[in-house]
């Protein structure tokens, strides 16, 4: 029997494809501690760890942590600098007790690598969105506003990179800890056939595909074409755009799911046609089984979760690591690049998705791709492989 610690941040997208891990590891009988945080307790618990919360140690803005990951870098930095000095002093302690074989942690989870590089214990690193190095980083070509806020926010970035160092961490820049490298073992939930510049990425990298959880395959014949829109989780006041997606389908041959988010913007909506169902949230896994074409937001969960089921895309990325979802996505053919949020965009993108059938060929390639890779069972045997025994 091995044990594994599990580090994650305050995010269901990094944390959601772990939890079939956390899954496969105990059923084997393996012993599972997972550093957390209170609304992800349940889930993993019920995957069968023990799940020790860290929310204390959060700053206090972790409900716009999500944004942030995204959009302040330097406040990313600051915040996972902060949790990581305000945790050490216990966690290094617990893990010394509980002496793990191996620590998984997500690639922005910056504090279970660096106590595991510390303690020197066996590092896996558990990457949720596109692996990362320099050649593919070249392709993320960030907004200008984000830009602007990376480079106004290097001295922050800097102030903490030394007073990590001053505390023994080995840390030369941010790279050190933000870049995947190709000694380090790491578990990509993609296939290699999407992940862009596939190449440039060693045999130590390990790229499982999507991992998600099993469910029964479900596919009612519907008479017409199902539309399903979602702009994820995190960027919320989209009123005008939900109002204009409603506007494009009003009329449209086909049947409408709208995941809207938030009550506020479900409020907006008003009364809808009977061909459309507006929701805040909805279970996307069984919409995505039923649906025809996906508008979505690219965030790395969705686009798997899309191609999963072969659904093609009409892509309106919002911020920088969407668009390289996006353009990938385009490059493989499996989606059409919204033009504009407005309805007559809207609706001309849906239906030239929905009529073209090379759109759902290609994406059923991929699909292929994400099945044959394995999954949560082939991430389970890798941390397995690289436990120190
Ligand atoms: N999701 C869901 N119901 C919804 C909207 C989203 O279950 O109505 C899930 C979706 O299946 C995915 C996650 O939330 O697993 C969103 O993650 P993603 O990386 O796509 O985007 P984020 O919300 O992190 O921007």
């Amino acid at each position: 029997m091995s044990r594994i610690a599990f580090f994650c941040i305050p995010a269901w997208g990094h944390t959601n494809p772990t939890v079939e891990v956390v899954r496969q590891l105990t059923a084997m009988g393996h012993l599972i501690r997972y550093y957390s945080f209170e609304p992800f307790r349940e889930k993993l618990e019920s995957a069968g760890a023990e799940v020790i919360c860290c929310d204390e140690a959060l700053p206090p803005q972790p409900k716009n942590l999500d944004k942030k990951v995204g959009r302040d870098f330097a406040a990313l930095v600051e915040m996972v600098t902060e949790t990581t000095l305000t945790l050490e002093e216990k966690v290094c302690r617990e893990l010394e007790e509980f002496r793990p074989n191996v620590i998984v942690s997500d690639s922005v989870c910056f504090w279970g690598k660096l106590f595991a590089k510390k303690l020197g214990i066996p590092y896996v690193c558990s990457t949720t969105t596109f692996a990362f190095n320099q050649q593919s980083a070249a392709r993320m070509k960030p907004k200008t506003g984000e830009l602007l806020r990376s480079l106004l926010g290097m001295p922050r970035i800097s102030r903490k990179m030394a007073l990590l160092r001053r505390h023994g961490y080995p840390v030369d820049q941010v790279t050190d800890l933000l870049q995947n490298d190709n000694e380090t073992n790491t578990i990509v939930y993609t296939s290699r056939a999407f992940q862009p510049m596939a190449e440039t990425f060693s045999e130590r990298y390990a790229f499982v595909g999507p991992s998600l959880p099993e469910r029964e395959e479900r596919v009612t014949k519907r008479s017409r074409p199902l539309v399903y829109i979602s702009l994820g989780t995190v960027i919320h006041d989209r009123k005008r755009f939900c109002k204009n997606c409603a506007a494009a389908l009003t009329g449209m041959d086909a049947d409408a799911v709208l995941s809207v988010g938030t009550a506020d913007n479900l409020e907006a909506l008003g009364s809808l046609p009977s061909n459309i169902r507006a929701e805040e949230r909805v279970d996307q896994l069984a919409v995505l089984q039923q649906a025809d074409v996906f508008l979505t937001h690219c965030g790395m969960n969705s686009a798997s979760e899309a191609i999963w089921y072969g659904v093609p895309t009409v892509l309106d990325p919002q911020q920088s690591e969407e668009a390289a979802v996006a353009a990938r996505i385009e490059e493989l053919g499996m989606g059409l690049r919204l033009r504009a949020e407005t309805p007559d965009d809207i609706r001309k993108a849906l239906e030239t998705v929905l009529t073209n059938p090379v759109y759902k060929e290609r994406t059923e390639r991929i699909a292929r791709s994400f099945r044959e890779a394995g999954g949560a069972k082939t991430a389970a045997e890798y941390i397995l492989s690289c436990c120190e025994r």
